[in-house]
């Protein structure tokens, strides 16, 4: 690390330690001086004021609470639904036979976790036996979600499957009316797609999700 590097890093962790103010000699103050921060450190700050959120009681089940993960200045940023059993044990969101396929299906358009992609999921707690998302818990982990969109500013959404379709949109129709459409979520363009969970369910739907993430890798070609 160069010293400017070193000094830089040292107030940063005064403030996060200290708070707002910081007295040299008496004179010097927090608001005289740049601390440039990365939209790295800026989601795992945010991840860190956070992650031990009782604002529903999913927060008194959960193993882990599941923050997402990836490329904190990605282009594509995915939305599952919830953690499941195996996101909840791990921290980590959609991994197990469905985030394998979805790391197939990027990797067909050219892309990566953690390379111009970043992964997460309208509630940041599993709910018992995977059911759907109440709306008091979108209610509470919805600002979350709209924070890390803030943050990562990515250029195109992808909501996976009907139930994160329908949560994001406050729109109750089938996945088949949400498709091929190019929606606003507070001012982010944002596609729905089949679940990869559904296409291991209904290889049938594997055809059509092709489809839409041929659209995504053009829409993020330009
Ligand atoms: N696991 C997740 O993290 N999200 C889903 O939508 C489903 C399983």
């Amino acid at each position: 690390m160069d010293s400017k590097s070193t000094i830089q890093s040292y107030f940063k962790q005064q403030k996060l330690l200290y708070g707002n103010e910081l007295y040299l000699s008496g004179k010097l103050k927090y608001s005289d001086i740049e601390i440039p921060t990365s939209s790295k450190d800026n989601l795992e700050e945010y991840r860190i004021s956070i992650c031990l959120c009782k604002k529903c009681p999913l927060g008194d089940s959960r193993t882990n609470f599941v923050f997402g993960a990836g490329d904190p200045n990605a282009d594509l940023l995915i939305i599952g639904e919830a953690p499941g059993e195996q996101e909840d044990l791990i921290g980590e969101a959609l991994i197990g036979r469905a985030g394998k396929l979805l790391d197939d299906i990027l990797r067909a358009i050219d892309k990566k976790r953690g390379e111009g992609v970043y992964v997460t999921n309208v509630l940041k707690c599993r709910p018992p036996s995977n059911r759907d998302p109440l709306p008091s818990e979108v209610d509470k982990c919805e600002p979350y979600l709209l924070e890390q969109i803030q943050k990562i500013q990515p250029k195109l959404i992808v909501a996976l499957g009907r139930v994160a379709g329908k949560t994001l949109l406050k729109i109750d129709v089938p996945l088949k009316e949400m498709r091929e459409k190019t929606h606003n979520y507070n001012g982010t363009p944002l596609r729905v797609t089949y679940h990869p969970a559904a296409l291991l369910r209904n290889p049938n739907f594997k055809k059509p999700a092709w489809v839409d993430f041929q659209w995504i890798r053009d829409y993020l070609k330009n």
